[in-house]
C-alpha cells in the first residue's frame, strides 16, 4: 500500500470519506514522520453514522444471542488471522514495541471479542417469585444506539473492550477511536464487514474529539457513552451528557501507587514485575504505578536493586524485538513528559536515572523517545506526585509503617489501581480494604481476569467495565410483574 495510508470512516457497512474532504496527519512516533491520514470528520459524518445505526437497531436487537456470538467470534478469527500485521500496524501507529503489541494488545483484542461472545450466551436475567400470586421477570434490553470513545494508549485493545459488550447485548454502535492512533480501528471496521455484521451495526467515525466525540455525546439518539481517556475530557463529556440523562461509563486518569513493604519477597521475579509496572508501554498505561512507595527499613537496598532493573531497560526502535520501551505517542506528549521531568527537578527532586530524551539513531533519529526516569526526594503534595504524567517516570517515596503508606497512597485525586507487595496475609487484607482504589493487586500487577469489575473511583472514573458489569451497562433493566392467579 502506498503511503501515506488513507483511512476511511465505516458507515452503514461502507468505507466513507469525510464529508469535509479533510484529513488529519497520523505520525509514526518512532520516526516523527507522517505515515497515514485519517478522516477529519464532522458532525455531519456522525449524523450519517447515527442514522445508519438507528436503522439497524431493531433488527440487531432481535438477532439471537447465538448469531451475535457467532459474528463476534468470526471477527475474532479474522483479527487473529492477521495478528502479525495488526501488531506491526499498532506498533507503528502508537510507538509501542512490536513485541508488546504482538503479545498483549492484539491478542487481548481477540480475547475481548471472544470473551463477550461467550458471556452473552451464558448471561441470564433475574426473576423474583413473590409470596403472593406474582412473578417478576427482569428483562435486560439493549439501549439502542450507543457511543464508544477510546484513547491512544492501547488502541485496539480498549476499542474492542467497549465494542464487544455493546454489540453482544444487541446495541448498534458508533465508535470513535483516538485520532492519534486510528489505524487498527479502521482495519477492525473492514474486518467487521467481512465477518458479516449487517450494515449499520458497527460504525466507525474518525476525527478530532472536540468535533466527532462531542457530536456523538450531544446526539439525542445516542443512549449511552462508554468513554476511556483523560479526566479532563471525561468531565466535558459528563457536563454535556448529564442533563440529557445518558448512561455514562467513564474510565479516566490515574496516579497509581505501588506499595512495597519490608516483608515482601525480594525476588528477581517480583522486582522485574515492579519495574514493568512503572515502565510497560513507556508508562503509557492507565494502570502503571507512577508512585513507588517503599518501606524505609528496606528503602536503600530496594532502590539499588530497582535502579539496576530500570537501567537494564532498553529504549529502542519499536520494530526491534530487543526494545523494552519504544517511542512516546506524539510530539505533544513527549513535550509534556519532558516538561514533567523538568518540573520534578524544579520541585527539588533528585533524578536517579534517565531524565532526558533518549537518542535512538538510524531511522529513529527524529523519534519521540524518553529514557526511563526515576526521581526521589519529593513530598506527596507536589505536582510530580499528584498530576498524571503518563510516561516513563516513577517517583520513589519512602514510608514508615502501614498507616503512613495508606495515607500517602490515598493522598490523590485519582483512584484507579494500586498494587501492594507483602508476604503478610493479614496486612494484604487490611491494606486492600483501606485503599481508595477501584482495583488492588497484591503481589502482582495487571493480572487481568475479564470477569472482574474494572474501573476507578474519585477522578479516575464512574462505573465499571468487564464481565457482567459491562453487560449491565449496555442494557436497560425492565421489570415485568405478572400476576398469575
Ligand atoms: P483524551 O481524553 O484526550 O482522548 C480520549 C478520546 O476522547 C479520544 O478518542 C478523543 O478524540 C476523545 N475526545 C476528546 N475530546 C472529546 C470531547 N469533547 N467529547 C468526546 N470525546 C472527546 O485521552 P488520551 O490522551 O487519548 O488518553 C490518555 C488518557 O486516557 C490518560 O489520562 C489515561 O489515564 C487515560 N486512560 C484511562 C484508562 C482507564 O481505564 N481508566 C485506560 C487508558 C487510558
Amino acid at each position: 500500500m502506498s503511503e501515506p495510508i488513507q483511512l476511511a470512516n465505516m458507515i452503514d457497512g461502507q468505507p466513507r470519506d469525510p464529508r469535509s474532504g479533510h484529513y488529519l496527519d497520523v505520525f509514526e512516533p518512532a520516526t516523527g514522520r507522517v505515515f497515514a491520514r485519517c478522516p477529519a470528520s464532522t458532525a455531519a459524518d456522525v449524523e450519517a453514522a447515527v442514522a445508519a445505526a438507528s436503522r439497524a437497531a431493531a433488527a440487531w436487537a432481535a438477532t439471537s444471542v447465538d448469531e451475535r456470538a457467532r459474528l463476534l467470534n468470526r471477527l475474532a478469527d479474522l483479527l487473529e488471522a492477521e495478528i502479525d500485521a495488526l501488531a506491526a500496524l499498532e506498533s507503528r501507529d502508537n510507538g509501542k514495541p512490536v513485541t508488546l503489541a504482538r503479545q498483549v494488545d492484539i491478542p487481548r483484542a481477540v480475547t475481548n471479542l471472544r470473551f463477550f461472545a461467550s458471556a452473552i450466551t451464558q448471561w441470564a436475567s433475574e426473576s423474583h417469585v413473590g409470596n403472593t400470586r406474582t412473578i417478576n421477570i427482569t428483562l435486560r434490553q439493549p439501549l439502542g444506539v450507543v457511543g464508544c470513545i477510546s484513547p491512544w494508549n492501547l488502541p485496539l485493545y480498549l476499542f474492542t473492550w467497549k465494542i464487544a459488550p455493546a454489540l453482544a447485548t444487541g446495541n448498534t454502535v458508533v465508535a470513535k477511536p483516538s485520532e492519534i492512533t486510528p489505524c487498527t480501528a479502521a482495519r477492525l471496521g473492514e474486518l467487521a464487514v467481512t465477518a458479516g455484521f449487517p450494515a449499520g451495526v458497527l460504525n466507525i467515525v474518525h476525527g478530532h474529539g472536540a468535533e466527532v466525540g462531542q457530536a456523538l455525546v450531544e446526539h439525542a439518539t445516542v443512549k449511552a457513552i462508554s468513554f476511556t481517556g483523560s479526566t479532563r475530557t471525561g468531565a466535558t463529556i459528563a457536563t454535556t451528557a448529564a442533563p440529557m440523562f445518558k448512561k455514562l461509563s467513564l474510565e479516566m486518569g490515574g496516579k497509581n501507587p505501588a506499595i512495597v513493604f519490608a516483608d515482601f519477597e525480594f525476588s528477581d521475579a517480583n522486582l522485574a514485575t515492579i519495574v514493568r509496572s512503572g515502565f510497560a508501554n513507556q508508562g503509557e498505561i492507565c494502570l502503571c504505578g507512577s508512585r513507588l512507595l517503599v518501606q524505609r527499613s528496606i528503602y536503600e537496598p530496594f532502590r539499588e536493586r530497582y535502579l539496576e532493573g530500570v537501567r537494564r531497560l532498553c529504549v529502542g526502535d519499536p520494530q526491534d524485538a530487543t526494545s523494552d520501551l519504544g517511542a512516546l505517542v506524539s510530539q505533544e506528549h513527549f513535550n509534556k513528559v519532558i516538561g514533567a521531568i523538568a518540573r520534578a527537578r524544579d520541585e527539588g527532586g533528585r533524578i536517579l536515572c534517565g531524565g532526558k530524551a533518549a537518542s535512538v539513531g538510524g531511522r529513529c533519529a527524529q523519534g519521540w523517545f524518553v529514557e526511563p526516569t526515576v526521581v526521589e526526594g519529593l513530598p506527596s503534595r507536589c505536582a510530580t506526585n499528584q498530576q498524571e504524567i503518563f510516561g516513563p517516570v516513577v517517583s520513589l517515596i519512602p514510608f514508615e509503617d502501614e498507616d503512613e503508606a495508606i495515607s500517602i497512597a490515598n493522598d490523590s485525586e485519582y483512584g484507579l489501581a494500586a498494587s501492594l507487595w507483602t508476604t503478610d496475609l493479614g496486612r494484604a487484607h487490611r491494606v486492600s480494604a483501606r485503599l481508595d482504589f477501584g482495583i488492588v493487586w497484591v503481589n502482582c500487577w495487571m493480572a487481568r481476569d475479564l470477569r472482574t469489575p474494572f474501573g476507578g473511583v474519585k477522578s479516575s472514573g464512574i462505573g465499571r467495565e468487564g464481565g457482567v458489569d459491562a453487560l449491565r451497562f449496555f442494557t436497560e433493566p425492565k421489570n415485568v410483574c405478572i400476576e398469575h392467579g
